[in-house]
């Protein structure tokens, strides 16, 4: 990626209109667009941030032996009616349409009914059981506020996955599953020391659900967190009985402010009843499928990420959602060996932004600073003369030189 090509710029000024710092760098970086308050699109460098969250999450998915698919966003109304979560009164984040003939549409908020409704033309009986889906959606929402930025979004990245199961007995074994696969996400994403699996309401039939609470000053959230046993009770759900059910002590707790990156919910068979979801067991008896739903937060997590690690200089990212690994700041007397360096890089499979572009030195390091790559390489007559290139980690202030051989060889372990 030429830096000299991509048409976005960095800005200096900070969007006046905008409170949340995650919003503000990321605007300021141009990785998203603000196309209005909670909506916001992505641009070539947000997008790979995305594309990189995604293909993390799918491949936990993916060995979970889970299924990708793709609804659609428009939803029957008829069917949200059934399960009671049409009206206005019960959801309050619908957005409402209406087709030509007058008939009402709404904007997919959330999934289980459509996603349901479809699997019931499949899932006859035992044989097509357990089916677990997934898909990677938009999701729209009319939240009353909007000042997260990316972190509450009226449109929205959304990870949803839905299982269906036999028994109870194999859905918790799913559950279980789900559970630590998230947690490995949120690990491999950079946010494991950050991220802690938290008991919450429950929802339609357990007591709990659970939710992956991330700490930060930016959440909406508060929980109380057991430090030493990494695990959080959230506030709606913080009484004594509840403690002692969980094995947590008050006097171990710490109130901690934290946002909501994943939640997943068991339905027992609540949801299938409503739905008509049955199936014929070994003995050709019908019985509920039993039902859960699983979120991610896909753009809710890029914003957590931004809002954890950024510094007074800009955006700092994780290695495992960069949307390049190597910055190269092609200064003065440097040019030539950084274009050769770039196409040795790229030949090499390492992610590269070459800043090619005819400006200061000051402003080339400010705007490396500003994206957030986890390395950068500058390149300068001066580097050149004292060995070759001089790299810096975005997170460390130390500056080192080195040859093109242990660049290479450096490159090729960290990934
Ligand atoms: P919240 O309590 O933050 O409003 P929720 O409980 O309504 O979230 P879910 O329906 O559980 O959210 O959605 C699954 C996940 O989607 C959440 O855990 C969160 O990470 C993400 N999410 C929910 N609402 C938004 C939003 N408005 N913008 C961005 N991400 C969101
Ligand atoms: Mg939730």
């Amino acid at each position: 990626m030429r830096l000299s090509k991509l048409f976005t710029k960095t800005r200096k000024e900070i969007p006046a209109d905008e409170v949340a710092k995650n919003a503000r760098l990321l605007i300021q970086a141009g990785y998203i667009y603000k196309e209005m308050a909670g909506v916001y699109a992505l641009l070539p460098l947000g997008l790979r941030v995305v594309e990189k969250i995604k293909s993390i999450i799918r491949e936990e998915m993916n060995n979970l032996g889970c299924q990708e698919l793709l609804m659609t966003s428009l939803q029957r109304k008829e069917l949200w009616e059934r399960t009671d979560r049409w009206d206005d009164k019960e959801v309050d984040v619908w957005f409402k349409s209406k087709l030509k003939n007058n008939k009402e549409v709404g904007f997919g908020w959330s999934h289980e009914e459509p996603i349901s409704e479809m699997m019931r033309g499949y899932l006859k009986s035992y044989k097509d059981l357990p089916a677990n889906v997934y898909q990677f959606q938009t999701k729209l929402r009319n939240e009353t506020r909007a000042k997260s930025g990316i972190m509450r979004g009226r449109e929205f990245v959304m990870k949803d996955l839905y299982s269906y199961s036999v028994s109870e007995a194999e859905h918790d074994k799913f559950y279980n599953s789900v559970i630590d696969a998230y947690l490995r996400v949120f690990k491999n994403v950079g946010l494991g020391k950050k991220t802690f699996l938290t008991f919450a309401s429950g929802g339609a039939f357990t007591e709990f659900s659970h939710e992956f609470q991330t700490l930060t000053e930016a959440g909406e959230d508060t929980i109380y967190l057991d430090r030493s046993k990494k695990i959080a009770i959230n506030e709606e759900v913080l009484r004594d009985d509840v403690l002692k059910k969980v094995g947590l002590k008050r006097s171990d707790l710490e109130k901690v402010r934290a946002s909501e990156v994943g939640n997943i919910f068991s339905f027992g068979s609540v949801k299938s009843e409503q739905l008509n979801l049955y199936f014929s067991d070994k003995k050709g008896q019908k019985k509920p499928v039993i039902l859960g739903s699983y979120g991610i937060g896909v753009t809710r997590l890029m914003g957590v990420i931004v809002e954890c690690f950024a510094d007074d200089g800009g955006i700092v990212w994780p290695k495992s959602v960069a949307p390049a690994q190597v910055h190269i700041a092609a200064l003065h007397g440097g040019e030539k060996e950084s274009e050769n360096l770039y196409v040795e890089l790229q030949n090499n499979n390492v992610e590269t932004i070459i800043d090619d572009r005819e400006i200061s030195p000051g402003e080339k390091l400010n705007d490396a600073d500003m994206l957030g790559i986890p390395m950068r390489v500058v390149v300068s007559s001066k580097s050149l003369e004292n060995g070759g290139f001089e790299i810096k980690k975005r997170t460390e202030k130390e500056t080192k030189i080195v040859n093109k051989k242990e660049l290479l060889q450096m490159l090729g372990n960290s990934n």
